[in-house]
């Protein structure tokens, strides 16, 4: 890093403590600072140009330079540049979007709340779970199980959902009512000479055992990713989904579907629940909701759940529940100004036909040495690294080719994200299929170097 004090890189580091990063390691190294967007791609302050493998945090699906979100952001800016849903008071794009997303929502969803992030869209959920069986009479219903490897966010009780030990350990998490299950990779999870069917049926039964151990009566939901984004890219078996909601149906326990990452086209349908079967009782979006150019979120709730928490709040005189940027004006126009978009360009036929090639090239890979399993669904995907193929030895974290392999994709000006033994893919929904060619070019070279670094 530079020496001079007034550098923006040293500024950075005086000041700023960044999220999911060693900050130890960043005295030393310093930021790599983004100042420019240009559809799939970004550049740093140098000018140094980068594909965004991973649509920053899997989020930015139009890109980095989409003007028309920027027009729809100031027109609504020089209108009313904020106002708030409190009390009864609305506004215009608040309503148009809480519309057009049950339109295209899953059928058994019916009335939507604002938030302003994946996080408080989770936790939302959760707080509904239990106002709603509050509402019922069923104050002990209140337990959420969320799965190993499960990510849903990181606010108190969203970081208590989410099932990796990273943002748990020495944050005094988890907190609160969860319980914990599964994660559905057969490939990282399966036991020997176990079948993908054979896998579903030991989850399935699992998930029964533990609703019957822990008792029925205390459970309220179960929150799941349609595939599992920051916890490794898991894409279910086939049947899992619905053979799980059957066990949650007979018990009264909740859906609770986290679309934050797979919502708006992601795998090649709307939602993940089209793609993977999914009834949900409460849905939550953020990300692509808005192409990530501003902070929105939402908690889609079906019929029954909008009915009891109504008349519940009916007799307690209030539904004390809020933020103050729920529903904003200018983040509200700019999502629905998204989904116009998505519309109006085909984005799930586009995404649909690009992803075949895409996920045709990460599965090329499998004949890799350092890669024991190529998934994906859509535009989602990783490779998953290991040192032994016929043992499925995943790589060891102290190895650090994880780390080595997303710095060398930077250097050849290719942001992929990687875990000490996979790496991600989630490119912007608008890639074509010569971007997608460019970013594998760029796999092969660091596969190889990852693969020479771990011989
Ligand atoms: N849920 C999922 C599936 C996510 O991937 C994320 C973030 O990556 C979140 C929730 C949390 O969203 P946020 O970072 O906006 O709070």
């Amino acid at each position: 890093m530079t020496s001079n004090p007034n550098s923006l890189a040293a500024r950075d580091v005086a000041s700023l403590i960044h999220p999911y990063t060693n900050l130890e390691k960043h005295k030393e190294a310093g930021p790599t600072i983004i100042a420019q967007g240009d559809g799939v791609y970004v550049h740093d302050d140098s000018g140094k140009r980068y594909l965004e493998g991973m649509a920053g945090l899997w989020s930015t699906s139009l890109g980095f330079s989409e003007k028309r979100l920027v027009e729809a952001a100031v027109r609504q800016m020089e209108k009313l540049p904020t106002y708030h849903i409190f009390n009864g008071r609305s506004t215009e794009p608040s309503i148009e979007l809480a519309e057009a997303l049950l339109k295209i929502a899953p059928k058994s969803l019916s009335k939507v709340l604002f938030a302003n992030s994946g996080s408080e869209a989770n936790d939302q959920a959760a707080k509904l779970v239990w106002f709603y069986n509050n509402a019922l009479g069923r104050p002990e219903k209140k337990r959420i199980i969320g799965r190993h490897r499960g990510y849903h966010g990181i606010t108190v009780f969203s970081g208590s959902l989410t099932g990796l030990a990273h943002n748990h350990v020495d944050w005094d998490l988890p907190m609160g009512p969860v319980l914990r299950t599964d994660c559905p990779s057969h490939y990282l999870y399966g036991e020997p000479g176990e079948t993908e069917a054979q896998f579903t049926d030991r989850l399935v039964k699992n998930l029964e055992d533990l609703i019957l151990r822990e008792g029925p009566e205390t459970i309220g939901a179960f929150i799941a990713e349609p595939v599992n984004g920051a916890g490794g890219v898991i894409v279910p078996p086939k049947d899992y989904f619905p053979r799980i909601q059957a066990v949650l149906r007979k018990y009264e326990i909740l859906m609770i579907a986290d679309e934050v990452i797979c919502g708006f086209g992601r795998t090649g349908q709307m939602f993940g629940c089209d793609t993977f079967g999914i009834e949900p009782d409460i849905m939550t979006v953020a990300k692509a909701l808005s192409s990530a150019y501003l902070p929105i979120s939402a908690t889609l709730i079906s019929a029954p759940i909008a009915e009891a928490i109504t008349a519940h709040a009916g007799k307690l005189g209030n539904f004390a529940h809020g933020f103050t940027y729920a529903g904003h004006p200018v983040s509200s126009a700019v999502a629905l100004e998204t989904l116009k978009i998505y519309e109006e360009r085909d984005i799930i036929g586009h995404v649909a036909e690009v992803s075949a090639h895409f996920q045709a090239k990460l599965r090329s890979f499998l004949d890799h040495p350092l890669v024991g399993e190529a998934r994906g669904v859509g535009l989602i995907g990783a490779l998953q690294l290991v040192t032994d193929k016929a043992s499925r030895t995943v790589l060891p974290a102290a190895a650090g080719i994880g780390a080595l392999i997303q710095n060398a994709a930077m250097e050849k000006g290719l942001i992929v994200r990687a875990s000490p033994d996979a790496v991600y893919f989630c490119p912007p929904l608008i890639i074509t299929r010569a971007q997608v060619d460019e970013l594998f070019a760029v796999v092969a070279e660091v596969l190889d170097i990852g693969l020479a670094e771990a011989q």
